[in-house]
């Protein structure tokens, strides 16, 4: 007789134990290069986006030659990294060279590639320290670490599994802001601070009835506390001054930044797990998670994973916790539910896997068709996730594919700004302008992450042009069909700007920066919104639990990060630092909700 479906999970899980128990990691030194044939060796190691591949060439005992030959890592942040730490090696002789600022992951994961390809037989064994896990969370970015860190301070065994390569996902990339009330920091500064002021917060920017109020003040009552455990952890907060936000500002300063960034929050999180490594918690990485396994009742009891190396496998435990973040790396996702034409800034790991699982279960998705945009990217390669970016708010005027324009360009704020591009017609918005019209010194063009790296105007523009993303005219008609413009549409919306510079009536209100678009050349730059954080997920309730359509607990499985939504939290507009709220927040709740479940 066979034995029933739950043993026979857990005689699996038991084969995936001792599976695991073989598994090798090798160790961080290498051999005296001196000892080492001469030849050509292979490694790799684990960067931001996947594994990076080297070969060593080692002559006369010398290494001779370190070269990347495979790697998936971010075009222009990883490449001084790719550049420097091969030859930093073979100048030191050694792979303890420093690594390169801006590029940690990338230096980190060459440096493993090559003590791995020096070293590849000294290794040692990496094993679960319990047979069984109390709770299972699929995603290591910020929510999951935050998840997993609180629940192994608890003394739950907790394993955490995520397909990258290395863990903190889109933190890895994301500027710090998070959000926060009644903390220690507010009180620091002599800040005053309620739960109810925050809660009114959402109702005036993300408008009341556009989210879930039960964790909308179940966030205000209790992210003063996270916040304050983070910093317990010993999070660089910078100087700690609170702050109103990026976006529109907020009623009370309850912001506060991670110095360098959201990986100052990962640092900390991750250290935190780490010290629970040797007796209550493990993690597996370039683990993909295919879907959710439950039982005869519909309860959640695991899920189903593909290893590193290919092996199929079941994860069993009490409580799995959905950490997998947004969808802004799925283009797919992104043009089903949001934008005919979209950019981003997320890693290729958010792939939104979380959302199909929960519809599976019967979860209904709510807010998802609202999603902030940014403005101002261009389209310069074929991979959504690189672009280039027009500084919207430099006094070039927002025109749509009708010809038309669509608000105060040089007043708007973020709202309004994220509003305009989400609403344009096929999401396209040609910047035009002249150089009169451009607010002196302004950048015009930049790259890199967050834009952040200015670009000489002359050849970038030219650049563009080429690429059919630019043009440049001597008079407005010709430019509205070099463009494609509907061209007496475009003409009359160029004279009546031009009209209100000379009256003050301008259509939209416009009064910063008013020149006149009359002395050529011209230039329309076709830009497109950017997305850096989705904003809509499964109803919840306040202790983490996934509901159905029915409104009733999902049993067994829970959720934190950006899968929750920021909109359902607060509502349908930016909130500086709601991202790494809905991280920190739930991810630490649902660890308390599981334990407090357990008995622990
Ligand atoms: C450029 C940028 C700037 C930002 N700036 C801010 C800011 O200043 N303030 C703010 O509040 N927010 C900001 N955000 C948003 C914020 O960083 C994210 O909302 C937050 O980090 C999401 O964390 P998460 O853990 O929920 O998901 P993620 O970080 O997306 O992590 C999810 C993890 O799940 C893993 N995963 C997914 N599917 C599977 C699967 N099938 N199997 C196994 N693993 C899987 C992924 O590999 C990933 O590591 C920014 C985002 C970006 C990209």
């Amino acid at each position: 007789m066979s034995a029933p479906p739950e043993k026979r999970r857990i005689s699996i899980m038991r084969k995936f134990l001792s599976l695991l128990l073989a598994l090798v990691m090798v160790l961080c030194c290498i051999p005296a290069v001196a000892e080492t044939a001469d030849g050509v060796y292979e490694g790799t190691g684990a960067g931001l986006n996947g594994q990076i591949k080297v070969s060593v060439t080692v002559s006369g005992g010398k290494i001779t030659e370190v070269k990347v030959l495979e790697h998936s890592e971010t075009a222009g942040i990883s490449d001084p990294a790719i550049e420097k730490i091969p030859a930093a090696i073979v100048e030191a002789q050694s792979a303890d060279v420093d690594i390169v600022s801006g590029a940690t992951f990338t230096s980190k994961g060459i440096i493993e590639a090559v003590k791995n390809a020096l070293n590849p037989d000294e290794a040692k064994e990496a094993t679960m320290p319990f047979e069984q896990p109390d709770i299972l969370v699929i995603g290591a970015g910020m929510a999951g670490l935050a998840t997993a860190a609180r629940a192994a301070e608890l003394g739950l065994n907790v394993l955490v599994v995520d397909q990258a390569a290395t863990y903190g996902g889109s933190a890895n990339v994301a500027g710090g802001t998070l959000l926060g009330t009644c903390t220690r920091m507010q009180k620091e500064a002599g800040i005053e601070d309620d739960p109810d002021l925050c809660f009114a917060d959402f109702v005036r920017l993300g408008g009341a009835g556009n989210f879930n109020e039960e964790i909308a003040r179940e966030f205000a009552e209790i992210s003063g506390e996270a916040v304050d455990w983070l910093d317990d952890l010993g999070t660089d907060f910078g100087d700690r001054v609170p702050y109103f936000g990026v976006y529109q500002p907020l009623n009370v300063a309850r912001n506060y930044s991670g110095k360098g960034g959201a990986r100052a929050f990962v640092v900390s999180l991750y250290a935190e797990l780490e010290k629970y490594f040797s007796t209550n918690a493990y993690m597996m990485l370039n683990t993909y998670v295919t879907g959710l396994v439950t039982n005869d009742e519909g309860a959640v009891i695991g899920a189903k994973a593909r290893l590193a190396d290919g092996t199929e496998t079941t994860l069993l435990a009490p409580a799995t916790v959905i950490c997998t973040g947004g969808y802004a790396g799925n283009e797919e996702l992104l043009n089903k539910y949001n934008f005919e034409n979209v950019l981003s800034t997320s890693p290729a790991c958010v792939t939104g896997d979380g959302y199909a699982w929960l519809e599976e279960l019967g979860a209904p998705l709510t807010n998802m068709d609202f999603c902030t945009a940014y403005a101002g990217g261009i389209p310069t390669s074929d991979d959504f996730r690189f672009f280039g970016y027009f500084n919207a708010t430099n006094g070039a005027l927002w025109i749509n594919t009708n010809g038309e324009r669509m608000a105060d360009e040089t007043g708007a704020d973020s709202h309004v700004k994220s509003e305009t591009w989400a609403n344009a017609p096929h999401n396209i918005v040609y910047t035009v302008f002249s150089s009169e019209m451009l607010i002196p010194d302004a950048k015009v063009f930049s790259t890199g992450a967050w834009g952040s790296v200015k670009e000489e105007f002359d050849p970038y523009v030219e650049s563009l042009i080429e690429k059919g993303l630019a043009w440049k005219a001597d008079t407005i008609e010709e430019l509205a069909e070099k463009v494609d413009l509907p061209v007496d549409a475009f003409k009359a919306t160029i004279a009546a700007y031009n009209d209100g510079c000379a009256n003050g009536n301008d259509p939209f209100g416009r009064t910063k920066q008013e020149v006149a678009m009359a002395n050529g050349p011209f230039y329309a730059v076709k830009t497109v919104p950017y997305v850096m954080i989705t904003c809509g997920g499964p109803m919840m309730t306040k202790n983490c639990e996934v509901l159905n359509s029915d409104g009733l607990v999902i049993e067994g499985v829970y959720m934190a990060g950006e899968i929750v939504g920021m909109a359902n939290v607060g509502g349908r507009n930016s909130i500086g630092g709601m991202g790494h709220g809905n991280c920190l927040v739930w991810g630490k709740k649902a660890a308390e909700v599981i334990a407090a479940k357990l008995g622990k």
